[in-house]
């Protein structure tokens, strides 16, 4: 068997011309551009290609991006603050804190200083609970493209049993909440975990969210298995590819898989911060509700 892709780059694609569609929409109807605030703490240079993308992503589809970018020796309280300031602000619609944050920092009291109206990134308890509730709400954005992407390819999950390795608040648990919302049966996996192999032999889908070149080998896929990777770390996804491509029935591409996928949910779930801001303004006009 040679997997099918999941090609993430053509599936963001169709996703981000919606949302181009949406925002035109957006503007004609209120006469403003919808605005994401990205905030991006230190030097990391991979952290700076992220948020780089994801403003010109955002520009490409007709939004605003406002760019805050900050020392790395700044303290948690001058972070929430900045957030905070943010969040009050009315011509803003979404806030990105790009993550990870160096390591002196609070990420959890960032992350909480978010609005949750803005967290178009997935990040707050109060994203999480609805995630976890299976209710309306604002995804993860990396879990939320997950799902678009395996949506999109029709591939059933009611009933399947899907491994999770990875157990991040931001990338595995939500990733686990959000398929067992779908009802599929969900194992989370972790540094911790028991024979790691026996586990991933059992799912008929895998998703991989660790950041460990290679950790899941091929041969611990079961034939016909859908296997999402999610890892990034030198280049390279968590599953090796070349023999996982021989035994699954799909497999995300790394890169192309997921990453675009991550950033196209973010700018959907702006546009729909954007609305709903607009809608909250007008209180005859019911809330906007759905997805992404
Ligand atoms: P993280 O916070 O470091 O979490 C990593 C998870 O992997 C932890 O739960 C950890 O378990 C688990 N783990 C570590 N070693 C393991 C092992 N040997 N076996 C099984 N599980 C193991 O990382 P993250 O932020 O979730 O990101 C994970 C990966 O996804 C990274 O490569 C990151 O770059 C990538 N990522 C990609 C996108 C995208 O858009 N494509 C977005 C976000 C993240 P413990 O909990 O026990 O420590």
């Amino acid at each position: 068997m040679t997997a099918q892709v999941l090609d993430g780059r053509a599936v963001a694609a169709a996703l981000l011309d919606r949302v181009g569609r949406e925002v035109s929409e957006f503007v004609a109807d209120h006469g403003r551009v919808p605005v994401l605030a990205t905030v991006l703490v230190g030097d990391d240079p991979a952290s700076h290609t992220y948020v780089r993308m994801k403003a010109n992503r955002c520009l490409k589809a007709g939004m605003h991006s406002h760019r805050l970018t900050l020392a790395s020796s700044i303290s948690t309280e001058t972070l929430v603050h900045q957030l905070r300031e943010l969040s009050d602000d009315p011509a803003v619609d979404g806030i990105l804190l790009q993550h990870p944050v160096p390591a002196h920092l609070d990420e959890r009291a960032a992350f909480e200083a978010i609005d949750p109206a803005k967290d178009v990134d997935g990040v707050t308890r109060t994203s999480f609970a609805a995630m976890a509730f299976g209710e309306d709400g604002f995804h993860s954005a990396t879990p939320g493209g997950i799902m678009a992407l395996l949506d999109a390819y029709d591939i059933p999950l009611a009933g399947r049993h899907a491994v999770v390795v990875g157990r991040s608040a931001i990338l595995g648990k939500p990733a686990g909440m959000l398929l067992l919302a779908r009802d599929a049966t969900v194992t989370y996996c972790h540094s911790r975990t028991a024979d790691l192999a026996a586990r991933v032999a059992e799912a008929d889908i895998v998703v991989a969210a660790v950041g460990r070149p290679g950790l899941i080998r091929g041969a611990w896929i079961k034939p016909g298995a859908v296997v999402v990777d999610a890892g990034y770390a030198d280049n390279t996804g968590d599953v090796e590819h070349a023999a996982a491509a021989e035994r699954a029935s799909y497999l995300t591409p790394v890169p192309g898989g997921v990453g675009p996928m991550t950033i196209a949910t973010l700018l959907a779930q702006t546009i729909r911060a954007a609305r709903q801001h607009e809608a909250a303004r007008q209180p005859s006009v019911q809330p906007v509700r759905g997805a992404i």
